[in-house]
């Protein structure tokens, strides 16, 4: 298939596009640079052997983006491309509002015009608010506490009235839980402008020393050692989950949880990335984070059901990839 991927330069965009490839698809990828590097493009030619068709585009801007669905015959669209800093959001709620809902409008209307059927949105565990845990897909959404979670929950809804009224457009609706980890070559991983919000990158900034220790959100929470605990997942597991959801796509939306199915505390992730890297990562319990919930996994059953797709990778893989990206990028 064509395969348009928008923010295919990103963390996850980018494992996506080097698991297409490797599944005989040709990309197309648009992202306009607001958080990834066009040398991005050169390691995936790397990686891959291919370099993908390229658009500096804005998807938020209609004109621009048509262009790529006059100058290809698009099959399937992977829109992955938005904001995604939770506190950022809550400072700069319309960069956020517009940025994430406007694209995913301006995207769906194009696949409407050109007949494009099949559509994956990346969505987030986030939409389920704090549920009881594992997460599963049939739950009522419950109020998340910051615009960004509301993006997500919004363009689900965008994209479940458009399909319902245009049954030719298939949606797969995927909630990622905690995306780690990096390719295995070392080339492509996570790689955050400024200081980092989310545990993994943080980690990797202290053992490499360009922070002088890691501070550990909270130690009372009624979890297995009272840190928090998330479902953490290889991006590249969740890379293939994307070519399963883009080739298996049934009529009308369907939802998707892409978890491991198994919860971690920030404890367990440290020790395993001081053990299986050798290196030190100091840390310092501190008080809890505003908004965050003590734990949550996935119910990740719907997945291998209905996509034959299942995570493989476990923590000690993650921690030893995070580290070996940022070592080859030192
Ligand atoms: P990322 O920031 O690394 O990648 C997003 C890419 O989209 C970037 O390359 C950025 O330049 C591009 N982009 C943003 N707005 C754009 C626009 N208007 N036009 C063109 N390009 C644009 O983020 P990621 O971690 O790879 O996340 C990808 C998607 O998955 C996002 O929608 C994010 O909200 C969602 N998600 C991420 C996580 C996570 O923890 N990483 C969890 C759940 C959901
Ligand atoms: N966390 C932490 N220190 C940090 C960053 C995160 O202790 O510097 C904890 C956080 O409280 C949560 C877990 O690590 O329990 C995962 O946080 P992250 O921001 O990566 O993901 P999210 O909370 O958005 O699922």
């Amino acid at each position: 298939m064509n395969i348009l991927v928008t923010g295919g330069l990103g963390f996850i965009g980018s494992h996506t596009v080097v698991e297409l490839i490797k599944n005989n698809h040709t990309v197309i990828i648009a992202d306009n640079l607001v958080n990834s590097k066009l040398e991005v493009l050169d390691k995936l030619h790397q990686i891959t052997g291919i370099k993908p068709t390229f658009y500096q585009i804005d998807v938020t801007d209609a004109d621009q983006t048509e262009r790529v669905f006059t100058d290809h015959q698009i099959d399937g669209v992977i829109h992955f491309a938005g904001l995604k800093a939770v506190g950022e959001s809550v400072a700069k709620p319309l960069e956020y509002y517009y940025n994430n809902l406007v694209s995913t409008m301006v995207l769906s209307r194009l696949c409407l015009k050109y007949g494009v059927g099949k559509f994956v949105f990346s969505s987030s565990a986030t939409v389920y608010g704090e549920n009881e845990v594992p997460f599963v897909e049939t739950m009522t959404l419950l109020p998340t506490t910051n615009p960004y979670g509301e993006t997500k929950k919004i363009s689900e809804r965008i994209l479940e009235d458009t399909s319902r009224a245009n049954p030719g457009f298939s949606v797969n609706l995927l909630r990622y839980f905690n995306p780690v980890g990096a390719h295995e070559s070392g080339l492509i991983g996570e790689d955050p402008n400024g200081i980092p919000n989310n545990l993994m990158p943080f980690v990797t900034k202290v053992a490499k020393g360009e922070m002088p220790r890691l501070s550990v959100f909270g130690d009372d929470y009624p979890t297995v050692d009272g840190t928090g605990v998330r479902d953490y997942i290889h991006v590249v597991d969740l890379a293939e989950g994307h070519v399963a959801a883009i080739e298996k796509m049934g009529e009308g939306v369907s939802v998707y949880n892409l978890g491991t199915g198994k919860g971690t505390s920030v404890l367990e992730l440290v020790n395993a990335f001081i053990e299986v890297n050798g290196v030190d990562v100091p840390y310092k319990i501190v008080g809890r984070r505003a908004g965050d919930i003590a734990e949550f996994y996935a119910d990740a059953s719907k997945a291998e059901r209905e996509l034959g797709w299942k995570a493989k990778r476990g923590i000690r893989e993650m921690v030893r990839d995070a580290w070996g990206f940022e070592k080859n990028n030192m």
